[in-house]
């Protein structure tokens, strides 16, 4: 086992990482920025490292002045969390370079997957479904003749989008024609590859994704599924686990879908393949996120299982503990709300933490770096914090989570209470039927 693990990231994810080292005896140091000096993270820490300005690009990204870091405080891995580099196999490579283990899948597993497009040509030979689509469409006249084939309306996706950016919804030939060169632009400011392809735009739809845990010896289990369907602008704004949707027999289905995935690109350590699910109970492959996922702890509410100490051991070579049928929700049920620093309108608002109360209880919990008084950077992230309940039922974790978010209190900043109060009070979100649509139905924002 490892003695010291290094931790690229910042903010809630650090904290929650540092939170299992110390568990498993495991000493920490953590990166910070300037902008992150006075950061939770950093205090919590056994050692901390500054490795640049504010700006992702010059600290959290700058994967020559955190590897200077790892070697200098001779940690023996790295965990790169969400986000940020965790799905750069640049990165992962130059870990291996240093003799540093990366806490993630090997480096052309993440390129592999990280390429939407191979990805989908890989999970369609390796008998997974996929959304219709096409390959990369090099030009609109391309783009045109594919879309006209598939049907519109389509998505004009970036072939390494992420984080719910890098897609756009495009409605007719004129439609394409206009936004086809933008995007492109747009997709190589962002992603460094203005790499563009299409596919059938599914709507509404339910998100369902199955978490595994894969080890170095071909053990792969599936802790379960997650509907992510409550989006706004593609991202998600409550998980929940598991998906009141799915059947015992489509949910063996669907687990064996994503175990078919994993295994076709060798998947070691922690993953999450996303799936659409049509109202026919038709399962197409979407992604594969080769990390750790924001909502990982929906799963570990109703498993019990520690992904993040999981991720750790597997990374040192020890093989899973247990096999698919130890995995038990026990009928439990659980909800998390992620809490936004931001305005009604969806802008980030930044400045000092006034006042907090965090909610308590019996399986409630909120993680979080945010302390008293502190004043929450212009730089990055939006989300401030998870709000995760677990309950015997559905209707049960419902109430929890209402009582959990009346009680959180957060001054000196805008969050987005009302708006997660509002949909876990409308009859879609009560029985279980929202799709991707409800927050435009509540809310009418564009999708
Ligand atoms: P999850 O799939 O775990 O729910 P999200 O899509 O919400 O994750 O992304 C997690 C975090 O990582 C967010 O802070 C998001 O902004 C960021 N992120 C994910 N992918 C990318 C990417 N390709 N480029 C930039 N940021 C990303
Ligand atoms: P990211 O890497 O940004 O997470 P995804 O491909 O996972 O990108 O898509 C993000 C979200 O956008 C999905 O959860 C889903 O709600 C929506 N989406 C993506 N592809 C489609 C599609 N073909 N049809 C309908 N909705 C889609
Ligand atoms: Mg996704």
């Amino acid at each position: 086992m490892f003695s010291k693990i290094l931790i690229a990231n910042r903010g809630e994810i650090a904290v929650r990482i540092i939170r299992a080292c110390k568990e498993m005896g495991i000493s920490t140091v953590a990166l910070f920025s300037d902008a992150d000096r006075e950061a939770l993270h950093v205090s919590l820490a056994d050692e901390s490292i500054c490795i640049g300005p504010a700006r992702p690009k010059d600290s959290y990204l700058n994967i020559n002045a955190i590897l200077s870091a790892a070697v200098a405080c001779k940690a023996q891995a790295i965990h790169p969390g969400y986000g940020l580099l965790s799905e750069n196999p640049r990165f992962a490579r130059a870990c291996a370079e240093c003799g540093i283990a990366f806490i993630g899948p090997d480096a052309d597993v993440i390129a592999r997957m990280g390429d939407k497009d191979e990805a989908r040509r890989t999970m369609r030979e390796a008998g997974v479904p996929v959304i219709p689509g096409s390959g990369v469409v090099a030009s609109v006249k391309e783009g045109l003749k594919e879309a006209e084939r598939i049907g519109y309306p389509v998505l004009l996706k970036a072939r390494s989008g992420g984080g719910g950016r890098g897609i756009r919804l495009v409605n007719s030939e004129k439609d394409l024609e206009r936004v086809f060169p933008t995007a492109q632009s747009e997709a190589l400011c962002a992603f460094g590859d203005g790499a563009l392809y299409i596919e059938k735009y599914l709507y509404p739809v339910k998100h369902v994704e199955v978490q595994l845990l894969c080890d170095n010896f071909g053990a792969a289990v599936a802790l379960g599924e997650r509907d992510c369907s409550v989006q706004r602008k593609n991202q998600k704004l409550i998980e929940e686990s598991p998906c009141r949707a799915l059947t015992p027999k489509k949910r063996k289905e669907l687990f064996e879908f994503a175990k078919k995935a994993a295994k076709a690109v060798g998947y070691r350590n922690a993953g999450t393949v996303e799936f659409l699910m049509d109202d026919g109970g038709n399962f197409y492959f979407m992604e594969m996120n080769t990390r750790l996922q924001v909502e990982h702890t929906v799963t570990e509410m109703v498993t019990g299982v520690d992904i993040v100490k999981w991720q750790i051991r597997i990374a040192s070579g020890l093989p899973l503990d247990f096999k698919q049928e130890d995995i038990s929700t026990d009928g439990c049920c659980a909800i998390e709300c992620r809490i936004n620093a931001e305005t009604r309108e969806g802008l980030p608002s930044c400045g000092a933490v006034t006042l907090l109360h965090v909610p308590g209880g019996p399986n409630v919990r909120f993680d979080t770096a945010l302390y008293q008084n502190y004043a929450i950077p212009p730089f990055y992230d939006s989300m401030i914090g998870k709000l995760v309940v677990c309950a015997k039922t559905r209707e049960e974790a419902i109430r929890k989570m209402n009582a959990a978010l009346c009680e959180l209190v957060i001054e000196g900043v805008e969050i987005n209470r009302e708006q997660q109060m509002e949909i876990l009070a409308s009859p879609e979100f009560e029985d279980g039927t929202y799709k991707t649509d409800l927050c435009k139905k509540l809310f009418g924002c564009s999708r």
